[in-house]
């Protein structure tokens, strides 16, 4: 079988990020698991992410494994455009999850969700399947499992046959989790999809679509939740950091 063509991988500030499209997540996502994958991660950058990883050396090797790392803040996609000239777009986590959902329900491939409290796991699945007729949900766990747990879950992960394990711990606990269990997964591909099953349930609102067409979803997401404004510091530092390197 011929090799999966990956998406072009670059970094912003050293921290590497993919450009892809949402169209060549999704047809990469269905390659690698018609391919016979096994524990193979998708995950997520934006600014805030690449401000930790520029911190934290072992969380960027993690992420440096990763089979596809997808730009999901507009920031990260302004700096890879701004430092590497490149053609770059969103590939928003929140919605690369339902759309893989809809190729799992296509392919009948099993999805299990990992995450996120109880209601809001079964209340995520209920919806999942009503949206998307056909979809096989192999199983599901909240995300509130003690660690003496984890051994269980992943065997009951590996039973249910799924091929695409989402995993809704929020950053960066999901993707410490990916990285320590992944040897002993055998799903094809797993997504670190932080709160996504909150705003699937209604739980937490996405930004409105004017806000996301602007590039604001940041915004949005800082007005409505000011507890979030301590992380979103890391926005200038950021930009300034961005801005720097380029003239560098
Ligand atoms: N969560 C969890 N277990 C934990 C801590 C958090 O399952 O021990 C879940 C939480 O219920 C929420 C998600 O992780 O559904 C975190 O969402 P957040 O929006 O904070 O993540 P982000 O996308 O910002 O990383």
């Amino acid at each position: 079988m011929n090799p999966i063509e990956k998406p072009l991988r670059t970094d912003v500030l050293g921290v590497p990020v993919d450009c892809v499209t949402m169209a060549g997540a999704l047809d990469f996502a269905e390659k690698l698991v018609d391919g016979g994958a096994k524990g193979q991660y998708i995950l997520a950058i934006n600014p805030e992410k690449v401000m930790a990883l520029l911190k934290d050396d072992l969380l960027r090797e993690a992420f440096s494994k990763a089979a596809l790392l997808i730009p999901d803040g507009i920031g990260v996609v302004w700096a890879m455009r701004r430092l590497h000239g490149l053609e770059a777009v969103r590939v928003p986590g929140s919605e690369l999850m339902p759309n893989l959902c809809e190729l799992a329900a296509r392919k009948g491939y099993g999805i299990f969700l990992f995450g996120s409290k109880e209601e809001v796991s079964r209340g995520a699945a209920e919806k999942l399947v009503q949206q998307y007729p056909g979809l096989k949900i192999a199983g599901r766990a909240n995300g509130y499992l003690k660690e003496e747990e984890m051994p269980g879950l992943v065997e009951q992960i590996n039973a249910s046959g799924a091929k695409i394990l989402f995993v809704a711990l929020g950053s960066p606990r999901q993707e410490k989790w990916i990285q320590r269990w992944r040897p002993q997964l055998n799903v094809g591909i797993c997504q670190g999809i932080g709160g996504t099953l909150d705003t699937i349930v209604g739980t937490v609102k996405r930004a409105p679509p004017l806000f996301c067409r602007l590039g604001l979803e940041w915004f949005y997401r800082l007005v409505s939740d000011p507890r979030r404004a301590k992380r979103q510091v890391s926005l200038p530092v950021f930009a300034w950091k961005v801005l720097l390197a380029k003239v560098k």
